[in-house]
């Protein structure tokens, strides 16, 4: 391959495919470890400064002590979708709470240099065409798309009811009322007929387990919470000088330090990437958003069409043509065409689980040596080629990633699976080397596969003192993913028992909001004090859930990471992780059905 930005694959040279197989259990078996998700710490005590929010002062406010008619938790894309939704059905009087300091979640803490979605803006950013935004990039920097979340939050007036900085800390069902009472780390103790909520599946940043970490003297910082006061420059790209004189170390190369490494290459005198498991690079091949073809496509119901079409070549269902064309819908297709080549006769399972992973060790191939086209050192070229499937972890797409290891300023050091020995507390060691620095970076992701009350910061007391943790204490118990019963009066706003597509989130979120939206005006509109989700309703689903057919993604041999519960035995609740098993296009036409139906199947309004 020539070109390192050519996905053309028809004269690679066949492989083998078992040497190839071997490799990845070989790399695998170098990262796995008997600790799993226990070797992250969590930020408290002593590392709870991590967490503070950099970006916007705290102010104080009087504690709430009033009703609303409906209370949403968490101020990211699902709190924003639903708030739109509810408001555009009428109901006036919807309350965001959110611990960070603005709207935005994901995108108000990730402002790293180079911050972007990695799924194409039009698709990506909800609600585009409602309050008339063209995305500047085919994949949007960080800025713009917090810029659009606080669109939205005026466009629909949700500011107003808005509490920022504030932390639920107890949320319990007060039968008498039909209400919800909400107590808050402010001293809030308000109630409110609905809650819902949208706490995002990766908001809780935490830390690796290296011994010696609270003993570095230097500075230090999680990326999430970007300490641009220390670093100079800003979020939309301005240059850290501060750094022109700066040993630094990050430490991940997961989809964030992929991100911002090539501006941190550019702006430190040195810069030391200390690798664990190097990711899976593709093309990214982002570009300006050209306006005369925007108001081409942007005819009414444009989003909409948009989201279909690429939810449809995403998962598979058949599609004449891809609007989006990234690397999702690439990845997609591939699979798709290589089981297209088989016979008739050999439609079988077990054949097209085959086709699936031909594809993959082709890709896989291709990535590899995009490296080698890139990477002019070779040993270095050699340290970053990913040995394993490309959906075992999250893949990666980047123009200027690799590139960045050619700069001068930069080194990777690769710990060969191993992780960062030690830190001292002048540096990092690995391999019994000692790394000095002046800073370290952590890009080292956030709590995957941590208690729900843990990550949410509080427990949900439903009806007779039933708590969520107790209920979900052998597996996640939902219909759509949204209703729990039990817990009257309540939504939850994710992906998991629904249509769990991961490669476009706010696809699942907008449907959530407004399924949500829907059903609590048809309780207002009726004078209902309560819904609640039928327990043989609950039942129902999750039998259907549990008869899906196998899952073409990672397999058992992948590296560990918190895809697979960090290659431990999964917990007996993850059988419960999984969405509608028809997927998410012919999800999200019955939920359509569900909800013009009027019917409000499995659920009871009193
Ligand atoms: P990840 O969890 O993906 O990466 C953490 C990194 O830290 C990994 O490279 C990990 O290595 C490394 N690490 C952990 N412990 C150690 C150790 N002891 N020594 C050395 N290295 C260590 O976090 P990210 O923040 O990168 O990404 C999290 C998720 O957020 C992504 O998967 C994606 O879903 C989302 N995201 C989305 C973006 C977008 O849409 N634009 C951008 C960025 C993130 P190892 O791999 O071996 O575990």
């Amino acid at each position: 391959m020539t070109d390192a930005n050519s996905n053309n694959n028809a004269n690679a040279a066949p492989f083998d495919k078992e040497a190839i197989r071997q490799k990845y259990l070989l790399e695998r078996d170098k990262r796995l470890r008997a600790d799993g998700n226990n070797q992250y710490l969590e930020l408290k005590d002593q590392l709870a400064h991590y967490l503070e929010d950099p970006y916007t002062p705290i102010v104080e406010r009087q504690p709430k002590t009033d009703h609303v008619t409906v209370a949403f938790i968490g101020g990211g894309f699902a709190g924003l979708v639903t708030g739109a939704r509810l408001k555009e059905a009428g109901v006036a009087d919807v309350r965001i709470l959110e611990k960070g300091g603005d709207f935005g979640g994901t995108w108000y803490w990730n402002r790293y240099p180079g911050a972007q979605c990695d799924t194409a803006s039009f698709v990506y950013m909800p609600l585009l065409e409602e309050v008339g935004h063209m995305p500047t990039e085919k994949y949007a920097h960080a800025p713009e798309i917090l810029a659009h979340c606080q669109h939205i939050g005026r466009h629909y007036d949700l500011y107003d009811n808005a509490l920022f900085h504030t932390e639920v800390k107890q949320l319990e069902w007060q039968a008498a009322d039909n209400r919800w009472l909400i107590k808050t780390n402010r001293g809030d103790a308000f109630t409110a007929q609905f809650v819902a909520m949208g706490t995002g599946p990766l908001h809780v940043p935490k830390l690796p387990g290296i011994p010696g970490i609270e003993d570095f003297k230097g500075h230090s910082f999680h990326t999430s919470r970007w300490d641009y006061d220390y670093t100079g420059g800003d979020p939309t790209g301005a240059p850290m000088v501060n750094l022109a004189g700066k040993r630094v170390a990050i430490i991940g190369t997961g989809a964030t330090a992929v991100q911002c490494v090539p501006h941190l290459a550019k702006a430190c005198k040195e810069l030391l990437v200390f690798q664990r498991t190097p990711s899976s690079i593709d093309i990214r091949n982002n570009k300006p958003t050209d306006p005369e073809w925007f108001a081409t496509i942007a005819s009414e119901g444009w989003q909409q069409r948009w989201l279909e079409n690429f939810t449809a070549n995403q998962t598979g269902s058949l599609a004449t043509e891809d609007l989006v064309m990234d690397g999702w819908t690439d990845l997609s297709r591939r699979i798709r065409s290589k089981i297209m080549e088989l016979k008739p006769e050999d439609m079988t399972q077990a054949k097209m689980m085959e086709a699936f992973s031909d594809s993959d060790y082709e890709k896989m191939a291709e990535i590899r040596a995009r490296v080698d086209t890139i990477v002019k050192d070779s040993s270095t070229a050699e340290q970053l080629k990913a040995w394993y499937q490309q959906l075992c972890k999250r893949p990666c797409f980047h123009d200027d990633y690799l590139q960045a290891y050619n700069e001068p300023s930069t080194r990777l050091i690769d710990t060969d699976g191993q992780g960062v020995e030690r830190i001292t507390a002048n540096g990092l060691v690995v391999d019994g080397v000692e790394y000095p620095v002046d800073c370290i970076i952590y890009a080292s992701g956030f709590e995957v596969g941590t208690e729900f009350k843990r990550r949410a910061g509080f427990d949900m007391t439903g009806r007779d003192g039933l708590k969520l943790s107790d209920y979900w204490g052998q597996g996640m118990r939902t219909k759509h993913g949204i209703h729990v019963h039990g817990f009257p009066n309540a939504f939850l706003v994710q992906p998991t028992q629904g249509a769990n597509l991961i490669s476009n989130v706010p696809h699942n979120l907008t449907e959530a909001g407004k399924t949500i939206a829907v059903t609590i005006k048809h309780a207002l509109d009726n004078g209902f004090k309560e819904i609640e989700l039928n327990r043989a309703a609950e039942d129902a689903w999750l039998e259907l859930l549990l008869h899906a057919p196998p899952r073409m993604t990672g397999s058992p041999d992948c590296t560990p990471g918190y895809y697979n519960n960090e290659g431990q035995t999964p917990s007996p609740g993850a059988k419960y992780h999984v969405g509608y098993p028809a997927g998410p296009m012919a999800y999200f036409k019955y939920l359509d059905e569900w909800r013009q139906s009027g019917q409000f199947e499995g659920l009871a309004f009193r």
